[in-house]
């Protein structure tokens, strides 16, 4: 379960966040969409602990515990995975490397036993086949000369191997094909489970036709300032958010 109540922050002395609350139960995916620039990536790096974004008030409760007193690495072998909008290349670092190295980082914390070798082989290749990957992949630099849909596939490769407690995705769908996004939500709805929450920032209706979330949430102005059932992302999509926002400021 995450909380967030009235959370104020800033990046570089501007403020972005401007008391958001919300509530994301465990075992539920909920949809952020919202106006370009309204704070959506803010609040996923300010989940995640990114240095340059500053909490000036506020909590977030992750499972009764107070997630902003948990370092960027704490929160990540606690279960809290980021998705990107642009995954990070790491060249001269295999993917099979990598992949083994965090899931065996996030075991040892869960004090679950390491995966050796040909545990590790066998999972990362029964994960690969579900996105749809090729196994070379395992043996290529993280993310380096990867294609946009293979980028997203191997992220949703990474987050169904760490298995977060949270996952946030962050505009996972933005640029992707029709195949891409499909592997996306197929990757989301695999992950379904009553002791993970997931939240999915959005700018498009049609990644959550695959993904129907529990709850869709409008981020505008640095706050949640509309909520609904998953018919809100359609209603979204055809009236824009003028309705909301103009509500919210007062006019007619
Ligand atoms: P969204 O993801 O909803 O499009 P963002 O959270 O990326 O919005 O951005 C919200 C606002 O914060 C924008 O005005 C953006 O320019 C500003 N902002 C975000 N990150 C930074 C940064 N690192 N430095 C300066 N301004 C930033
Ligand atoms: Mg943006
Ligand atoms: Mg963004």
């Amino acid at each position: 379960m995450l909380e967030i109540n009235d959370l104020h922050a800033s990046v570089e002395g501007k403020a972005i966040l401007r008391g958001l609350s919300l509530s994301v139960p465990s075992g539920e995916v909920h949809a952020i969409m919202g106006p370009n620039g309204s704070g959506k990536s803010t609040l996923s790096q300010v989940l995640a602990g990114r240095d340059a974004y500053t909490v000036e008030s506020g909590s977030v409760s992750w499972d009764g515990r107070d997630l902003l007193a948990l370092s960027t690495e704490e929160r990540a072998r606690e279960g809290l995975f980021l998705a990107f909008q642009y995954p990070v290349e790491i060249p001269g670092v295999s993917n099979a490397y990598f992949l083994k190295a965090a899931v065996n980082a996030v075991r040892r914390h869960r004090g679950l036993p390491e995966l050796d070798a040909m545990d590790f082989l066998k999972r990362v290749k029964a994960e690969m086949k579900a996105v749809g990957m090729r196994e070379e992949f395992l043996y290529r630099a993280v993310n380096e000369g990867f294609s946009g849909g293979e980028k997203k596939r191997n992220e949703v490769l990474q987050m169904a191997l760490l298995e977060p407690r949270l996952a946030i995705l962050d505009e996972t769908d933005s640029g992707l094909d029709i195949d891409a996004l499909r592997v996306v939500a197929d990757g989301v709805n695999r992950l379904r489970s009553p002791d993970r929450s997931m939240i999915v920032i959005t700018h498009y209706q049609r990644l959550l036709e695959y993904i129907v979330p529990d709850r869709v949430h409008v981020l505008a102005g640095g706050r949640i300032v509309h909520s609904g059932g998953p018919e809100l992302a359609l209603e979204l999509e055809e009236r824009g958010y003028g309705w909301i926002t103009d509500a919210q400021a007062g006019k007619p």
